[in-house]
């Protein structure tokens, strides 16, 4: 099959100038590069992605080299991997020498060695992601299938390569999910029987590769469908023993990706993944997924503050009250508990805090105050505080009442010699 014209009308004009130079390149060299992976599982279903992938057949990182230096493209290469990375203005395109790997234990890092592009193919993950475009003079625009990936992209599959594809590598466990959710495609009888069987398999992945996947996961349209899926799959207890998923979490990570501007969309799904952990579950959670120490604090305040929402129902409390209850915690792990909480005293506080009150600040500093006469020290800090908690309160409004405010406290508490002030 030559999809030579489906190229041409897919890629936008200067990505495909791009790869034709660069195939050109690589032919004075006598190699030959193809289009690889995902970009030809999209090209084929007719969705857009210009995240290109190209397979050298030959030293990937050599070419790169030589294409940085007839162009503008910066080149980041990983002599160890034989990838490359270049970058334009407008595009990034990776650059892999073709390889063959031979995985020693499960979960370990394959060993790698040059190999042709067949060998490239079987070492990846599905049928559909393993196809390739030739992007050579002769053959220009023929697709490479040899495991039936067109196929199975008809009939809308999802198929491992060889039976022990997921226990030599189970994040492939939640690559699967994550296609045939975003795809709406369905997990072939055996990669689903094979998929059950090697589960356990996760137990074999470092927490950062778990993690990672998990992040991908977060990045599609809507994870939530993923999630439903690898809690159906038996797929998430296997992560971790609490993690689990109902209506719940597809309907709040909804009202997550709702929010005008969501703080952080990944951080926000993270803490809501883990709402219903009590404050110890969730120390193995993040001790298993290497969690950074941002996010894993993050979850950690979404789990505490959960614990002391009650004191957030009452009608009585005034501005600077909601703030001081709220301010320790991070923005994401209250706007987690926003979403988790349905419309109530609770919500209203905790969004007056996320829209406004976090934001409010005095509009004297501390060089005015000490203009006014006010010293620098714990006198300052008191001084400041009681400017904060009016504004909040909308007790004083314009620098006016806070400069009177200001004198006053001042009056206040340090009395000072009629004599001084005079000066
Ligand atoms: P996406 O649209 O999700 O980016 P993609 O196909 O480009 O899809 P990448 O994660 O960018 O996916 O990976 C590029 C290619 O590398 C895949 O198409 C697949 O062939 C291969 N690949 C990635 N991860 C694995 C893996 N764990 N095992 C085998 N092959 C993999
Ligand atoms: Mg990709």
């Amino acid at each position: 099959m030559n999809l030579a014209r489906q190229i041409e009308q897919y890629l936008p004009r200067q990505l495909l100038e791009l790869v034709k130079d660069i195939s050109g390149q690589a032919a004075k060299r006598g190699q030959r590069v193809y289009l690889v992976g995902g970009v030809v599982r999209d090209l084929l279903l007719g969705y857009p992605n210009f995240d290109l992938d190209l397979v050298v057949e030959g030293d990937a990182v050599k070419l790169a080299q030589q294409v940085a230096e007839t162009s503008q493209a910066k080149l980041l290469a990983h002599h160890r991997f034989g990838t490359a990375k270049l970058k334009y203005e407008n595009f990034t395109l990776d650059l892999a020498t073709a390889r063959r790997e031979i995985y020693a234990r499960p979960g370990a890092l394959p060993a790698v060695t040059p190999g042709t592009l067949k060998d490239d193919l079987i070492r990846r993950d599905f049928s559909i992601n393993a196809m390739a475009i030739s992007l050579a003079a002769n053959d220009y625009g023929e697709l490479v299938d040899p495991y039936q990936g067109k196929n199975d992209l008809e009939r809308r599959l999802i198929r491992i390569l060889h039976p022990e594809s997921f226990s030599d590598d189970a994040t492939r466990i939640l690559r699967a999910v994550r296609y045939e959710q975003r795809l709406c495609f369905e997990l072939e009888t055996q990669t689903a029987e094979l998929l059950k069987r090697d589960t356990p398999m996760l137990d074999t992945i470092s927490g950062d590769r778990i993690r990672h996947e998990l992040e991908l996961i977060f990045k599609e349209k809507q994870p939530e469908f993923v999630i439903n899926r690898l809690a159906e799959l038996g797929v998430l207890p296997r992560i971790n023993p609490f993690l689990k998923s109902d209506g719940w979490i597809a309907e709040k990570f909804d009202r997550a990706r709702r929010l005008k501007k969501p703080t952080q969309l990944p951080s926000l799904y993270f803490c809501l993944l883990i709402y219903s952990f009590s404050e110890r579950d969730i120390e193995q959670f993040l001790a298993r997924l290497n969690i950074s120490a941002k996010l894993s604090r993050a979850m950690r305040d979404t789990l505490r503050l959960k614990t002391r929402l009650p004191f957030l129902d009452k009608s009585s409390l005034k501005p600077s009250e909601i703030y001081y209850l709220l301010r320790e915690y991070e923005p994401v792990a209250i706007q987690a508990n926003a979403i988790a909480s349905d419309p109530s005293m609770v919500h209203r506080h905790l969004q007056l805090f996320l829209t406004k009150l976090r934001y409010v600040r005095t509009s004297l500093d501390g060089e005015e105050l000490k203009r006014l006469g006010i010293s620098a020290g714990p006198e300052m800090g008191k001084v400041l505080q009681v400017l904060h908690r009016a504004k909040l309160d909308g007790e004083v409004r314009t620098r006016a009442d806070e400069k009177k405010l200001a004198l006053s406290l001042k009056e206040l508490d340090f009395p000072t010699d009629p004599e001084l002030t005079l000066e």
